[in-house]
């Protein structure tokens, strides 16, 4: 099995043992809090393995909430994917899907309530003054004119940037907290500014939109979350994050805990780069199956069990690191070597011609679906005297070290009989067009009877029962490690991310069924692609080598 099954320690879960057994708190409620803004990618995966797998195993919730704050960037097409995409990692949110923008009322309110308390004043001063007045790290900020406000304009400013009296970047509101704080947030940061757009769940009701920092806080105790995880760039935020609570008349006080983001190499993870990589062409959509995204993922054959396994693995901890593909790559490995039904396909075809096979004859084998798992059953393989096989499986010449067909000796086709080269045929160019071959009749499902030794096995498919097919061969959308660093995306793109090949499938995978994954003995991992506009046509996607062909030291399986 890809899942260990066994449950994961970090130090999250340590905090929240620590909670339980104190009784600070008797029960756990986590959130999972996307933004609607693209597809969700695998470092998601991982955040929402962490918030929803500590759910399962505390007997807690996880709600699904959008932060949906920032109405320009957002879309309907985001929310449906990322509900899809959470639901395919195996996980169900408590109740219904939430929006920070149900909570637009209440947050209004809360900043009303600042206000009141001389807590938030209304800033006329432009975008770029505001900038210029916040300080750096070393040099502290100054105090906004408008700071000193009395509280009676600053409602009846508010209430007409509420109604609509003012256009976009005339004035906006800012928490009056200290400009002189060596944390940047803290200096009396935004948390309303004015937006003249429609919202995708509120229409055309406001036209002030709060800030993350203002309404993640307290949508999450507006839904009584115990822990708020979230990656570590969120780290100095956590003061405004209390600061918000703390000020406001709201019982609960959410604990923000932060984690290290997932980086893997030969990625790059932020939805706005991946939006480049879709927007320029050099991927064909969100789900392209180079695309780290869940939906390229999913489509590239990689199996919920697999991801869960992988975010188990790689763990939760407070460091920067960067994973390598390679740990990705082995989850889905063991999990299709374990589930995925074998098949024989041959993807650079030579033609082999059996003479003693009786002519225009052919037979049903059976064959077993999986090496070692019986349960999975057999299937009837048709085999006949006119086979294709890989072309790299033969030489005229070899050492013993190539344990495949050579001119005048034998080999075993992989559930059939010993076959023997016997001659070639070529073409003008030299290029061997058809193999001859005898076979011994003997040697089905059995050693050769006189107790000579065949040792290598190929693959092979019959010609008449052969499917054609487009078979898609994935490499890495990138040829360095670290893409991200990079300044333009062409610099780092590898050319050669996507073969596309015609091969040969054997007939039972006429019915394979879209997304399903199988062995393709000696080939690789392979998954019948999704797309629905392939019709009937048959088109398979490589999900991953059998071996670990970019590993530095050895492979890992
Ligand atoms: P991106 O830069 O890719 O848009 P984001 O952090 O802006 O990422 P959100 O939609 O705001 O994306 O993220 C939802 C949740 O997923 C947040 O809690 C965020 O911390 C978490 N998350 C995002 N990227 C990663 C990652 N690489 N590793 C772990 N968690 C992540
Ligand atoms: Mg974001």
């Amino acid at each position: 099995m890809a899942e260990t099954g066994v449950r994961p320690s970090n130090f999250i879960r340590r905090i929240i043992d620590e909670d339980l057994a104190s009784g600070k708190h008797t029960e756990v409620h986590t959130r999972f809090p996307p933004e609607p803004n693209g597809y969700l990618h695998i470092g998601h995966a991982k955040s929402i393995v962490l918030n929803f797998g500590i759910a399962q195993d505390y007997n807690g919730t996880c709600n699904l909430r959008f932060d949906d704050t920032n109405p320009l960037r957002e879309s309907i097409e985001y929310v449906k994917s990322i509900k899809n995409d959470v639901r395919w990692l195996g996980y169900e949110w408590n109740g219904n899907v939430r929006y920070s923008s149900d909570y637009f009322d209440a947050l209004h309110g809360y900043a009303v309530e600042l206000i009141e308390k001389g807590l938030a004043y209304v800033d006329f001063s432009s975008q770029d003054e505001i900038r210029a007045m916040r300080g750096t790290l070393t040099a502290p900020g100054q105090n906004s004119p408008y700071r000193d406000t009395t509280v009676e304009t600053n409602l009846a400013e508010f209430a007409k940037m509420t109604a609509g009296d003012y256009p976009e970047g005339h004035c906006s509101l800012r928490a009056k907290i200290d400009m002189t704080s060596s944390f940047l947030c803290m200096r009396d940061p935004v948390i309303y500014r004015i937006r003249h757009v429609e919202h995708h769940q509120t229409g055309d009701k406001w036209c002030v939109y709060p800030m993350y920092d203002f309404t993640h806080c307290i949508s999450d105790a507006i839904e009584n979350i115990t822990h708020s995880l979230c990656t570590l760039e969120f780290q100095d935020n956590r003061r405004l994050y209390d600061w918000v609570l703390e000020n406001i008349s709201i019982e609960c006080h959410p604990q923000q805990i932060e984690f290290s983001r997932l980086n893997l190499e030969y990625t790059i993870m932020s939805k706005r780069r991946l939006n480049e990589l879709v927007v320029e062409g050099h991927v064909s959509g969100w789900d392209d199956p180079r695309m780290p995204t869940i939906a390229g993922i999913r489509r590239r054959g990689y199996t919920p069990a697999s991801i869960r396994e992988f975010a188990n693995r790689i763990g939760v901890t407070r460091m920067e690191n960067v994973v390598e593909m390679g740990v990705l790559e082995s989850c889905i490995r063991e999990d299709l070597n374990d589930n995925a039904p074998r098949a024989m396909a041959v993807l650079e075809p030579v033609k082999l011609v059996i003479e003693n096979y009786p002519a225009g004859e052919h037979e049903k084998i059976d064959a077993p679906n999986h090496p070692s798992d019986e349960s999975m059953g057999t299937r009837k393989l048709p085999f006949s005297g006119v086979l294709y096989i890989e072309r790299e499986d033969f030489r005229e010449e070899a050492n013993k070290k190539f344990k495949r067909l050579v001119l005048g000796k034998e080999v075993r086709l992989r559930n059939a009989y010993v076959i023997k080269a016997e001659r070639v045929e070529k073409n003008e160019a030299g290029e061997i067009t058809t193999i001859y071959c005898t076979y011994d009749a003997d040697t089905l499902g059995k050693s050769p009877a006189d107790g000579r030794k065949v040792r290598g096995v190929i693959h092979w498919v019959s010609v008449p029962h052969a499917l054609p097919a487009e078979i898609h061969l994935y490499d890495r959308l990138f040829k360095t490690a670290m893409p991200g660093s990079a300044a333009s995306l062409d610099e780092v793109i590898n050319p050669d991310s996507l073969k596309v090949v015609e091969g040969y499938l054997e007939p039972s995978l006429r019915h394979a069924k879209p997304g399903q994954g199988f062995q393709f003995e000696r080939v690789g991992y392979f998954c019948r692609d999704t797309d629905a506009s392939h019709g009937d046509k048959l088109v398979f996607n490589r999900t991953v080598e059998l071996r670990d062909s970019w590993a530095r030291i050895e492979a890992q399986d």
